[in-house]
């Protein structure tokens, strides 16, 4: 039987002083009317201010400097991204781009895409979706049917992709589809590309969520052009790909920091003499949150060692986003208003009540909680 490789080691140095400087940053913004702290803060879509952050230097960390970042450790770039989600800060035009497509184009990504892409990513001038989810094929990404065709020194793409977050208004989407037969274990014949969704014969519609919101979207390929510059790492590698990247997307602060707001504006309401049962549950989040910091910390230092911590991701996004589906509900035990999406003058209602609405969504997005069980299982070796 495999165990967890998670260890409780104390941040560097180089980490605790990024902090401070992201601080500073953040400080400054604030001051300057640059923004104002946002509930939902990694899917509020704001490209002044992502550029802002790119300029200042706090996107693109981890990536070398000879692609334009800043050739940091995980670690830092998770300290950083802590202290913008804990600011409320609107990271949402930024997000996918450095959390997960620039890291992947950096691994398997050509000469070509690096070298066109990732000094945008680092400047916080380019955005990226997320190109999995299909009608038919969201738990189980092996079904996926979009298809590219081999087409001279390039590719043709149909089919069509749900649920993509932000493709009315990203650069680029990474999309995994399939480009020959799925093999005994379907995992095979996938692949990874580049999509320009500016480009002729892609086409993306609207889906409104549960509040009313317009994030997500369905998308169209229809004869989509594609060049093997744009394939990201080998025809037919996806699947083992599309399984690296969902480490660097389910693993970060981003999985248990959504509500964190929500948790400090009730902390803050309940006031300086909590009763027993209000100390008791804001103290038990609080652990958590700290147990669950303490994990994905970790889980950086795995990806900075080069290691692919799928199990340890899926146990921090399973735990996590559990934890940001229990703060709303303790909140409404604890403070005794009513949630109201108008309740003008009255912030604390709206919030709870955008929490509560967006709540379901956050075990969803990157993966259910009874798949991210499934891959937890697997790794352990129990099925
Ligand atoms: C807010 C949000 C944003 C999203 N953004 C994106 C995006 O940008 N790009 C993208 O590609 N996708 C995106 N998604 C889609 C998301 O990845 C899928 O919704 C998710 O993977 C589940 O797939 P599904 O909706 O098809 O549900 P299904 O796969 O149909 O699952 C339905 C239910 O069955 C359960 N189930 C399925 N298989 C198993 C199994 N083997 N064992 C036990 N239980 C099982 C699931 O846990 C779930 O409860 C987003 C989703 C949300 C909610």
């Amino acid at each position: 039987m495999h165990s967890f490789r998670f260890t409780a080691e104390p941040l560097p140095a180089e980490a605790e002083a990024a902090r401070e400087a992201v601080r500073a940053f953040l400080a400054a913004e604030l001051a300057a009317g640059g923004f104002v702290p946002h509930r939902t803060t990694w899917t509020t879509f704001d490209p002044d201010f992502s550029r802002r952050a790119g300029a200042a230097g706090f996107v693109g960390l981890t990536v070398p400097t000879e692609y334009g970042g800043h050739g940091r450790s995980g670690l830092v770039r998770y300290v950083v991204t802590e202290e913008m989600l804990a600011a409320g800060a609107p990271c949402g035009a930024h997000w996918i781009a450095d959390r997960q497509s620039g890291p992947q184009i950096l691994r398997h990504g050509t000469e070509a895409a690096k070298r066109a892409i990732l000094p945008r990513i680092c400047a916080g001038d380019c955005s990226f979706g997320i190109g999995m989810s299909e009608p038919g094929s969201g738990s189980d990404l092996a079904a996926v049917r979009t298809r590219a065709v081999r087409d001279g020194d390039g590719w043709v793409i149909n089919g069509s992709k749900i649920w993509t977050t932000n493709a009315h208004r990203v650069d680029y989407l990474l999309a995994l589809v399939r480009t020959g037969d799925p093999g005994p274990d379907r995992h095979g014949g996938l692949t990874q590309f580049i999509v320009d969704l500016a480009a002729p014969g892609v086409t993306v519609r609207p889906i409104l969520d549960l509040s009313g919101h317009h994030e997500f979207n369905e998308v169209f390929f229809s004869d989509y052009r594609v060049s093997d510059a744009m394939m990201v790492g080998a025809e037919g590698a996806g699947w083992g790909l599309v399984t690296e990247e969902l480490a660097f997307e389910r693993s970060g602060p981003d999985r248990f920091l959504s509500d964190y707001r929500l948790l400090v504006e009730t902390i803050d309401r309940i006031g300086p003499e909590p009763d027993r049962f209000q100390a008791a549950e804001t103290g038990r989040l609080v652990a958590q949150l700290a147990a669950l910091m303490g994990m994905s910390g970790s889980v950086a230092r795995l990806l900075d060692r080069g290691i692919v911590p799928g199990v340890e991701a899926a146990l921090v996004k399973d735990v996590g986003t559990g934890f940001e589906r229990e703060v709303p509900e303790v909140a409404r035990r604890l403070v005794p208003v009513e949630p109201s999406l108008n309740a003008q003058g009255e912030p604390y209602r709206e919030a709870l009540a955008h929490t509560t609405l967006r709540a379901p969504s956050f075990t969803l997005r990157g993966g259910t909680r009874e798949v991210l069980r499934g891959v937890i299982a697997r790794g352990l070796g129990l099925r």
